[in-house]
Formats: structure tokens, sequence, C-alpha cells
């Protein structure tokens, strides 16, 4: 089974929810770096600190803060078997950076799931959970540029994951679980 996964998709596609259940399946830790950075804001930290104002812009938080991040997560033991990136990478220079932390430790990517949803799911969905959650990110404007920043940095890593030949596509609408089904599903037939 495939053990070292990427999860791309834009704001809203769910990747949150399918990567909390699928680490339980999979048997993986899931690596969020939003959480990672909400965490940080949470607790004060210089890291937080510097992150807030781009994640409450809806702008992308600069590599260099979130490369070293990603770096010294995946060095943790519980990710030595395997790992499920969700929101990571982001950007082409994000993509090198975690070829070069692969390559470094001799591993590499089995497959990058793309969770696929139509806009305006997407903005009902977000709006859904600036309700739910409150988080300071999901106001209407923040959120339209979310969903920008998303097609022009992260769109483009689609293709290369596909050139690759690593991409899973799914579609991203319905119940939770028959996704989660259309993800493992996807991954098996690899
Ligand atoms: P998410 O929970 O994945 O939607 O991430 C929330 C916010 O955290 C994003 O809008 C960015 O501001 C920041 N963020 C999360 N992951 C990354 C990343 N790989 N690169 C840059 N910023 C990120």
């Amino acid at each position: 089974m495939t053990q070292r996964l990427l999860l791309i998709g834009p704001p809203g596609a769910g990747k949150g929810t399918q990567a909390a259940r699928l680490t339980t399946e999979l048997g993986v830790p899931a690596i969020s770096t939003g959480d990672i950075f909400r965490a940080n804001v949470k607790n004060e930290t210089e890291l937080g600190l510097q992150a807030k104002r781009y994640m409450d812009a809806g702008e992308y938080v600069p590599d260099s803060l979130t490369n070293d991040l990603v770096r010294s997560r995946l060095g943790e033991p519980d990710a030595a078997e395997g790992f499920l990136l969700d929101g990571y990478p982001r950007t082409e220079d994000q993509v090198k950076e975690l070829d070069d932390i692969l390559k470094a430790q001799g591993t590499s990517l089995d497959a990058v799931v793309l969770i696929e949803a139509d806009q305006e799911e997407l903005v009902q969905r977000l709006h859904k959970r600036a309700q739910e959650q409150g988080r300071s990110d999901d106001t209407e404007e923040v959120i339209r540029h979310r969903l920008e920043v998303y097609t022009e940095q992260t769109q483009p890593l689609i293709d290369i994951y596909r050139e690759r030949g690593l991409l899973v596509t799914v579609d991203g609408l319905g119940a939770v679980d028959e996704v989660t089904k259309r993800i493992l599903d996807g991954l098996a037939a690899r």
C-alpha cells in the first residue's frame, strides 16, 4: 500500500477532513502545515507571529518559514515509515524542497491525491466553516483571495505530479465517507 502521500486541492475541498480519516485507515501521520501554523498562532510563538499576517490576508506564508518547518517535521520518527502531507507543497519551490528532503532520506512520494470540487461549492463550504469554526481567514473577501492564490500558485503543481505519474484524482463532492472510499479505491488501484 502507498505510504508517502500528498493531498492537494483548493481551500474547502475537504483536505483536512479526509486527512483525519486517511491517517487512521493508512496508519501514517497526517501533517497539515495549516494546522501547524494555526497552533503556532494560538501559542503566540515567533513563527506564529510571523505567519499570522499572511494567513489572515489569505496569502501563502513565505517559503523561508514553511520549508524549514516541513523539513523538521518529516525528520521526526513517526514520519519515517510514511506520511500524509495536507496543504504542502503549495508552490513550485516547495515541490523542489520536498524533492530535496525526500532525496536526502532516500525515499520518494508514492502518490498525490487531488480532491476536486467546483468553485461555487467551495465558496459555500467555506462560508459554512466560517460560521461553525470562526476561522479568521474564512471571511468573504479572504475566501475569494485564497481561491485565487490557489489557482495561481498551486494549480500548476497538478501538472507536475501528473507528469510524474503520481496523480490520483477524486471528486470531492458528496458524503465524507463516499469521498474517503474514492480515495482509498484510487490508491489501491495504483
Ligand atoms: P490550510 O489550513 O491548509 O488552508 O492553510 C491555512 C493557511 O496557512 C493558508 O491560507 C496559508 O496562509 C498557510 N499555509 C498553509 N500551508 C502552507 C504552505 N504549504 N505554504 C504557504 N502557506 C501555507
